[in-house]
């Protein structure tokens, strides 16, 4: 693995590579965060323009049975009315099932699935899959204007999601962003 200031660009993640994602991630903290800063003085219109068909293409090009990284790492929230829902699904009492498997943020009082890997993953794949939360369906957030405004929350999916990762490679790319310029060339 070459350090970040090395890293050929572009680059993407292909199926059977997506267990190199938290390294590679590791290596290119620093240039991900020079891109964001960098991505700053872009309009979000602008930004999204560009964005969101880079990343629609990226999702489609994944096939997300061949890896549930997010199933496996990310705790989905969860909305009071899908509780019943997914109570069914287990078999279970909502309050059976919201004792064992929910937990409530500190703070914001937001409902989640505690579980890693979540207990309706098996093997690869959701065994509810139409009953997922509505959190699982939009996972990982990229087809919502304003992606400029989420893209520091992106970054931090950049080690567990390949659509993220290619989606930030390609952006990058489309960007003109070099992740060996120093910072004070990015500003010229
Ligand atoms: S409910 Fe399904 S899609 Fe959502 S985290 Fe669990 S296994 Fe994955
Ligand atoms: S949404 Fe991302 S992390 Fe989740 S299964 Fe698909 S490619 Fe993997």
């Amino acid at each position: 693995m070459s350090s970040s200031a090395g890293s050929p660009l572009p680059v993407r993640i292909a199926a059977g590579q997506y267990a190199l994602l938290p390294e590679i991630a590791r290596t290119r903290r620093e240039e991900n965060l020079r891109f964001l800063r960098m991505i700053q003085s872009v309009p979000s219109e602008r930004f999204d323009r560009v964005a969101l068909p880079i990343a629609q293409e990226q999702t489609e090009r994944i096939d997300c049975t061949l890896c549930a990284n997010c199933c496996r790492s990310v705790q989905p929230g969860v909305l009071p009315e899908e509780l019943p829902v997914l109570a069914r699904c287990a078999h279970m009492e909502v309050t059976s099932f919201s004792r064992q498997w929910v937990k409530k943020e500190a703070g914001t009082g937001i409902a989640y699935l505690h579980q890693l890997p979540c207990l309706f993953l098996q093997e690869n794949r959701c065994s509810i899959y139409n009953d997922r939360p509505l959190s699982c369906r939009d996972y990982p957030h990229l087809q919502h204007p304003g992606l400029k405004f989420r893209l520091r929350s992106l970054i931090s999916q950049y080690s567990v999601c390949p659509i993220v990762f290619n989606t930030l490679e390609a952006l990058k790319e489309a960007f003109g962003f070099s992740a060996t310029a120093s910072p004070n060339e990015e500003k010229k």
